[in-house]
């Protein structure tokens, strides 16, 4: 190895086509760790949580069978150098440990070699090389696998928690931005409405929810997944649970209406693995109140047209993966609701 070369703001450096695009948008990354470079994290990867979407649709490509979509991956990470679902584009994060960390990295962000750590930016721009698979957990969408990986520049972690297994933690993590903008958006007495309530950033959406509408606000879940809507109802944390299928909007409307007194919500969060539940959303939403698509098979022209065709003048929030202090809220919401994490441990840990 050479010593520290100064990298590209962003880690830029990484690109290699198209020439001048930041990683995300990039086609394919330079995914060699011969050089080191000043301003990256380098990590030993042991597991990486594929993005819900991306996970489904390649399970789907590949027939169910979990050598077929550790063949998926494969193909894609040595064709882009990143774990960039073609099909989805979406990624997912990682979890490993810290080997090396470049010179030029910030005192006040920089881990130590040996720490365990999650990825909380995207595989879709994370350099990353893969020498063998491991184990295929479909319920965390997590593949353990041997492998290299760069955080690069700015792009944000997380140590592990002391106190949460740490699949468990790395499940937490993959979904951190979603519980912290329910709470930002939700007040005492608000009706909120989850699709997709019963899986993983869903449940903790309608915790989240829960704790802040209080006794006077309405929660509504919404899953198809008849175990996932089971589960959820057994936590208690919504008013009512109703299996109906997310994509078809006019059901999703009528049903949350005799749910809500009548009423449209004041909040929908769109939390599905599936494309299509834009409407759905957006429809039984009152007029003037949110609409939060944490999915990644969200469309936007389908939100901002669908929007426009049935008069609604309501705030389209795009689900930003990453907020402020967003990783610590999740894992706390976690920690206080005893019932949530003998759940997840069950499911994920
Ligand atoms: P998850 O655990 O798989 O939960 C999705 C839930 O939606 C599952 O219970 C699923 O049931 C249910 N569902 C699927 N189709 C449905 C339908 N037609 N109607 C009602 N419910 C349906 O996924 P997750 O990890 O919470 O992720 C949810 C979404 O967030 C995904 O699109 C993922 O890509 C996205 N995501 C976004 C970010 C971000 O930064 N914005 C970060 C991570 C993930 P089944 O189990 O039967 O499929």
């Amino acid at each position: 190895m050479t010593p520290d070369r100064p990298g590209a703001p962003f880690g830029s450096h990484r690109v290699l086509e198209p020439h001048g695009v930041l990683p995300q948008p990039a086609f394919r990354l330079d995914n060699g760790f011969g050089t080191r470079w000043d301003n990256e994290i380098v990590v030993e990867v042991e597991t990486l949580n594929i993005d819900a979407a991306s996970f489904r649709q390649m399970e789907e490509a590949a027939g169910g069978d979990p050598a077929g979509i550790c063949d998926l991956v494969r193909r894609t990470v040595d064709e882009r150098g990143k774990q960039h679902n073609p099909v989805t584009n979406s990624g997912g994060m990682l979890l490993g440990t810290v080997r090396y960390v470049g010179s030029a990295v910030s005192p006040s962000r920089a881990p130590r070699v040996g720490d365990r750590i999650a990825t909380l930016a995207s595989l879709t721009l994370t350099p990353l090389a893969i020498e063998s698979f491991g184990e295929v957990r479909r319920a965390s969408a997590q593949i353990d696998v041997r492998g290299t990986a760069a955080i690069a520049d700015g792009a944000p972690f997380a140590r592990l928690p002391d106190d949460l297994p740490a699949k468990l933690a790395l499940a937490v993590l993959d979904v951190a931005g979603a519980p912290i903008q329910v709470a930002r958006r939700t007040k005492p007495g608000d009706s909120v409405l989850i699709l997709g309530a019963g899986g993983k950033s869903g449940i903790l959406c309608a915790v989240q929810a829960r704790e802040i509408a209080g006794p006077t606000g309405r929660v509504i879940g919404l899953e198809s997944y008849a175990k996932y809507a089971d589960e959820l109802r057994a936590l208690g944390v919504c008013d009512e649970v109703l299996s109906v299928d997310a994509t078809d909007a006019l059901a999703v409307y009528r049903a949350v209406l005799a749910a809500n007194g009548g009423r449209e919500v004041d909040l929908a969060v769109c939390c599905v693995n599936v494309d299509g539940a834009e409407m759905g959303t957006i429809l039984p939403r009152r007029q003037h109140g949110g609409a939060y698509f944490f999915s990644m098979s969200t469309s936007f022209t389908r939100c901002a047209l669908g929007a426009e065709g049935v008069g609604k003048d309501v705030e389209l929030i795009i689900g930003n993966g990453y907020a402020t202090d967003h990783a610590a809220w999740a894992l706390d919401v976690v920690r206080k609701h005893p019932a949530l994490r003998a759940l997840f441990e069950k499911r994920y840990g």
